[in-house]
């Protein structure tokens, strides 16, 4: 169709007919303008992409946890980085600057991705599934294979992706239906973390829209303080638009075991011993606490037959909690099957299990990666998926994992009956830059204890309540834990997190986001930056 000349029109004409047009676009969404945003927003050529009707605000008004609840007064759907940067431009040079939060998949827990009356940026409308945001490439000299994938993407489309030039990332998460950019703001850490670090230990390069909406692209070499400032950074400097991310010659095959415990000590000494073996030992180590209750609407329980899981529930019954060590050997197609089954054997001998109670399986790389999703999918058809997630995800130093274990797993977990697995496993401190915004316990070895509990007969205030002793008895041991993935309620409890980081964390928000608009519901800070010092 031809459009019609409008040359002769006088602009204020001109002006006033496109401001009325996205009035309409927007007003027509039924509903007051919200007070805590200016109208310029009208005149912005992103005005169309502005969604204010409650039933579009609504869906980004809590997260995966299920409780924390604030609505914002409007959605960005964003088709490209510009128009964030547009949006965090408009704010920022705005007599009245409202709160911005990058939503990934909301897979948070405690409201990490709202911005209560400020705008939501729906990330997953630059392209979840749009090929062009994942692209693999290489450098010559030396040979480094990555991938520049947008930071909306969720891992499972980054696999598919990389998968097909033969290749994939090294470190993941367990559940890849998160996005590259959340888990990057946090850490991504799983069972590959101990000899790869965690997912942010992999990446050469971000683009990243700051507090000011400057598009900066940076690296260990180029404005790294950003760089690192961004990597952990809870979503505080910038959000990420692109992340370029290490990849390796991806393997086809998974020997998976899982062996059970029915001591700690045995337990986390072979776990400690499989992480010091690196290349050498599993390619991926876990492991988590049973009890009776929690083979039974636990997402990661599929692994066991029928059989084993009456034979493993008698002996969870009998000592109350056993000790399930997890590990996976992966293997080419092409390699010998013999030389596979001849390295678990080695590596099983030199473990002190439950004899009779080693069990393997032989999947698929992707059916390994992916294992979560099958949880997921069972749980959600028994409307145990979206429930309230009370969890609590904690950094424990080697050295207090013994008295960790006699206070919160024999002790305050032991009458419990929440479903959800409790995971415990060791990662190694110098696989984490230490410029990087992350923050770990002070000691070479330490344990990441994830309580993944579910609240699912209206419990969910018990299970934090639960949460709250298990940190209390942390701080009266004197155990010096890290939350990860954390939260917290007063200033004092961030500082404290930070430590020695902290001064840089605020001069970086002070570099990036003086306004502090970014990632609100990180709560972080909450008042005037001068605050902060
Ligand atoms: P969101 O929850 O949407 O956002 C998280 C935070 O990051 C918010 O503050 C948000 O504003 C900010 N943010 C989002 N996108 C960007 C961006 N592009 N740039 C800057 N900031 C941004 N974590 C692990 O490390 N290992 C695991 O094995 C693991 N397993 C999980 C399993 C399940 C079932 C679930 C629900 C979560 C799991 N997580 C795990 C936690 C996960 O890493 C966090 O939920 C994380 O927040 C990523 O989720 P998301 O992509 O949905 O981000």
């Amino acid at each position: 169709m031809a459009l019609p000349n409008i040359s002769h029109l006088p602009p204020s004409f001109i002006v006033a007919v496109s401001l009325v047009t996205s009035l309409i676009s927007i007003v027509g969404q039924l509903r007051p303008w919200p007070p805590t945003l200016p109208q310029g927003l009208l005149t912005l050529d992103i005005a169309g992409e502005v969604l204010l009707d409650p039933d579009a605000t609504a869906g980004f008004s809590t997260d995966f946890g299920c409780l924390a609840r604030a609505a914002p007064a409007a959605v960005l759907r964003p088709s490209a980085p510009d128009d964030i940067a547009a949006l965090v431009r408009f704010s920022y040079s705005s007599p009245q600057p409202f709160a911005i939060a990058a939503r990934g998949h909301g897979h948070s827990i405690r409201g990490q991705a709202l911005a209560p009356g400020g705008v939501v940026v729906d990330m997953a409308s630059l392209g979840h599934g749009r090929a062009d945001r994942i692209s693999v490439s290489f450098d010559n000299a030396p040979l480094v294979w990555y991938v520049d994938a947008g930071g909306e993407q969720l891992w499972i489309d980054v696999l598919h992706e990389t998968l097909k030039h033969g290749l994939a990332p090294r470190s993941w998460t367990d559940y890849l239906y998160l996005t590259v950019g959340g888990t990057l703001s946090n850490a991504g850490v799983s069972g590959q973390a101990f000899r790869h670090g965690p997912q942010i230990s992999n990446v050469y390069e971000l683009d990243v829209i700051t507090g000011k909406g400057e598009m900066i692209t940076c690296s260990h070499e180029n404005k790294s303080d950003l760089f690192y400032g961004v990597l952990g950074g809870l979503g505080q400097f910038g959000i990420i638009t692109r992340a370029r991310i290490a990849l390796e010659p991806a393997p086809q095959r998974v020997r998976w075991v899982r062996l059970i415990y029915t001591h700690f000590v045995s337990f986390s000494r072979d776990q400690e011993l499989l992480i010091s073996m690196m290349d050498q030992g599993f390619d991926y180590v876990e492991g988590s606490l049973l009890m009776d209750h929690t083979l039974i609407t636990n997402w990661r329980s599929s692994f066991f037959s029928k059989t084993n899981s009456e034979k493993i529930r008698g002996l969870a019954a009998e000592f109350g909690a056993i000790y399930c060590l997890e590990g996976a050997v992966y293997y080419h197609e092409l390699a010998m099957a013999s030389r596979v089954d001849q390295k678990l054997h080695l590596l099983l001998q030199r473990l002190s299990f439950v004899p009779g109670f080693a069990f393997t399986n032989d999947v698929s790389y992707v059916g390994f990666l992916d294992r979560v999703h099958d949880g997921e999918v069972k749980l959600r058809s028994m409307g145990l998926w979206e429930v309230p997630h009370p969890w609590l995800n904690i950094f424990v130093p080697k050295s207090r994992i013994q008295d960790f274990e006699v206070g919160v797993f024999k002790g305050i977990l032991m009458p419990n009956n929440s479903t959800g697995p409790v995971l415990i496993y060791p990662m190694i401190k110098n696989k984490w830059h230490d410029e990087m915004s992350a923050v770990t316990p002070d000691e070479e070895v330490f344990y990441s204890i994830g309580l993944l509990r579910s609240a699912i007969t209206d419990d969910w205030q018990d299970l934090d309540n639960q949460n709250d002793d298990i940190l209390g008895f942390c701080h009266r041991e004197g155990i010096q834990f890290k939350q990860y993935l954390p939260h917290y309620a007063s200033q004092r409890d961030w500082k404290n997190h930070f430590g020695r980081k902290w001064d840089t964390f605020v001069e970086m928000k002070r570099r990036y986001d003086p306004k502090a608009l970014l990632s609100p519901g990180q709560r972080i800070f909450t008042s005037s930056l001068t605050d902060h010092v």
